[in-house]
């Protein structure tokens, strides 16, 4: 790190709040249902959400990361009993959909859950340009590859909604195609949603200006230039298509059984905060139970003892 890089960051560093300063998780913000203020529902416009609101909660950077933190043993222990769900009985999965823009920040808010969560149970996958393997495939094939199993947490960087955001912008396959894309992946959802795996699907909401700033930051940080790729410049100059593109997505395919939440990105710790929320809330929901025993646990201990 350079002299004047380190001045600033112990700058930074003294002006953050101790932990011991921070109260976490105030009544106040606990209450709040952050799924209920994200879902897209009828009538919803994406061009009316601003990427820099703070939806609820902490408006303070410590703060809101404090309350991360102080989310992660609940959402550990929740995440244990779905896995040990699916020792007995139980169907049930969770799926976590993240798509946006090019430096929306999808790699961070995996992070953010990867933080919250214990390795065991969570399986991260994410999908670029398809190989020429996939291509020969119907387009769901390798999302349905990189399901998580039961019991577990799964976390996808881009999804099949790519399949209608790029594909559709760049006419990849032909209109008549991609149009009927969105019933067909709403019945794909459905029947996945049928047999006990839950969407939790977040757009990461950023503004054109603060892309712009991202992109520069990867150009001028020496340690962030592998992050660049030219061809973001391009998918860039089509914003508002995609914009456009989102706006349809969004609107076709949240459904009652496989909602859509926009998360304003453009602050990285507030989006943390609403995800980890939303991951939270959809576990409690979730409410995941021990399975059965088919053992008899005083029996069990006498022979214990006894052996
Ligand atoms: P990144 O997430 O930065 O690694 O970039 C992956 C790139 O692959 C993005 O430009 C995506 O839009 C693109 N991509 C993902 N899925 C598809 C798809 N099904 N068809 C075409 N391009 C895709
Ligand atoms: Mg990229």
């Amino acid at each position: 790190m350079g002299k004047k890089k380190k001045e600033k960051k112990d700058k930074k560093d003294k002006k953050k709040v101790q932990p011991e300063q921070v109260v976490a998780s105030p009544a106040a913000s606990a209450a709040v249902s952050v799924r209920d203020l994200l879902r897209v529902g009828p009538g919803f416009d994406l061009s009316q959400i601003d990427p820099r609101r703070i939806v609820a909660g902490p408006e303070d950077k410590e703060l809101a990361r404090a309350e991360v933190a102080a989310l992660e043993p609940e959402v550990t222990a929740l995440q244990e009993r779905l896995y040990a769900e699916s020792k007995g009985s139980g169907k049930r999965r969770l799926l976590v959909v993240l798509q946006g823009m090019d430096t929306s920040g999808k790699g961070g808010a995996a992070k953010a859950i990867d933080r919250v969560s214990e390795p065991i149970g969570l399986r991260m996958a994410n999908f670029g340009s398809p190989t020429k393997e996939e291509l020969r495939h119907h387009y769901l094939w390798r999302i349905e590859k990189a399901l998580p199993p039961v019991g577990s947490i799964g976390v996808f960087d881009r999804s099949h909604y790519e399949d209608v955001l790029i594909v559709r912008v760049r006419n990849l396959v032909p209109e008549d195609v991609w149009s009927g894309r969105y019933d067909e992946i709403n019945a794909w959802e459905k029947k996945l949603s049928d047999g006990g795996l839950v969407f939790l699907k977040c757009m990461l909401h950023i503004s054109k200006a603060e892309q712009q700033e991202r992109l520069l930051a990867r150009l001028v940080e020496p340690d962030k230039n592998w992050k660049y790729n030219p061809g973001d410049v391009d998918e860039r100059m089509l914003w508002d298509q995609y914009q456009e593109a989102y706006q349809v997505a969004l609107t076709q395919c949240s459904t009652e059984y496989a909602p859509w939440y926009v998360i304003p990105a453009d602050r990285k710790w507030h989006r943390d905060w609403l995800l980890t929320r939303l991951v939270a809330e959809t576990l409690r929901e979730m409410d995941p139970q021990y399975p059965a025993i088919d053992y008899d646990v005083e029996t069990e201990i006498g022979r214990v003892k006894a052996s």
